[in-house]
């Protein structure tokens, strides 16, 4: 099981929406996906539809050991696509590790088992912060996803990111890169993202992928209904560049399981 955690510490970027349905567009095209929700707001597991009470073992149980991975997995309503869902424990799991062994590996350690084998990849929606549960997602992960907003701050928070992701890797996982980043609610007509998007090519150069996700608000009202975009409005132009995205990422994977 390929694992790719989608990370960045800044707040709503687009790295649930990313997740759910980078997801969707794998299973679509036939991998079998497993979407692990480390976040505590519990935002992927609400919009693929797995209410409270569908959640019983969560990932704050798997971190902590009190569940294996088969008992936290939920299936949704898309065929080849299983959740580990949220629940609001994980709130207080950043301080919880820090009692733990082997605080920064539990994920790791949990996802090695021959459970995993049922699942091609796994993706890790991270929650907005570099704490312990970010930390275990990058130690468990061959690679990160990283969406970026095309704002002001962008590049700011970037470096941050950067600079954790290197100390990961000496300090705990050599293998792990970026498979790439991702430009989220991008709006052609708004002069300041074109130039934070160059300015974001100029500084990382074919890191970034050539996909673009557009600002679209059928990608932000799909939540409420509890499934993905690429469910609730196919056609639309978010869906759209979701299933591109997905392709990129796919092309993208060979190089990776070469250094795995
Ligand atoms: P958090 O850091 O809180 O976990 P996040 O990085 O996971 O946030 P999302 O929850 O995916 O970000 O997105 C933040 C908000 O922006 C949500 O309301 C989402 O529906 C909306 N959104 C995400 N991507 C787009 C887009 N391309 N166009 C329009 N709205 C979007
Ligand atoms: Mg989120």
């Amino acid at each position: 099981m390929i694992c790719v955690g989608v990370a960045n510490q800044k707040g709503g970027v687009g790295k649930t929406t990313t997740a759910i349905n980078v997801a969707t567009a794998l299973a679509a095209i036939g991998w079998r996906v497993l979407l692990i929700d480390l976040d505590p707001q519990g935002n992927a597991s609400t919009g693929l539809g797995i209410g409270q009470s569908a959640r019983g073992a969560s990932s704050y149980d798997l971190l902590t050991g009190e569940a294996e991975l088969n008992d936290c997995v939920v299936t949704t309503r898309i065929p080849r696509l299983d959740v580990v869902p949220a629940t609001v424990d994980l709130s207080g799991a950043e301080i919880e590790l820090i009692e733990l062994d082997q605080r920064t590996h539990r994920l790791r350690n949990a996802l090695h088992g021959t459970a995993a084998a049922r699942w091609d990849i796994c993706l890790i929606d991270c929650p907005p912060s570099l704490g312990l549960l970010t930390v275990n997602a990058m130690v468990a992960a061959d690679s990160l996803l990283v969406p970026l907003q095309c704002e002001f701050f962008a590049l700011e928070g970037l470096s941050q990111l950067l600079q954790t992701i290197e100390r990961i890797r000496a300090g705990f996982n050599p293998r792990l890169e970026i498979l790439g980043v991702a430009l989220t609610m991008f709006d052609r007509r708004n002069n300041l993202t074109e130039q934070v998007a160059q300015d974001v090519r100029t500084c990382l150069g074919d890191k970034v992928f050539d996909t673009v996700i557009p600002r679209n608000v059928r990608l932000s009202e799909a939540p409420s209904h509890g499934m993905p975009a690429l469910i609730y409005d196919h056609r639309c132009s978010g869906s759209e560049a979701y299933m591109a995205l997905a392709r990129e990422l796919l092309g993208r994977l060979p190089n990776l399981k070469r250094a795995a």
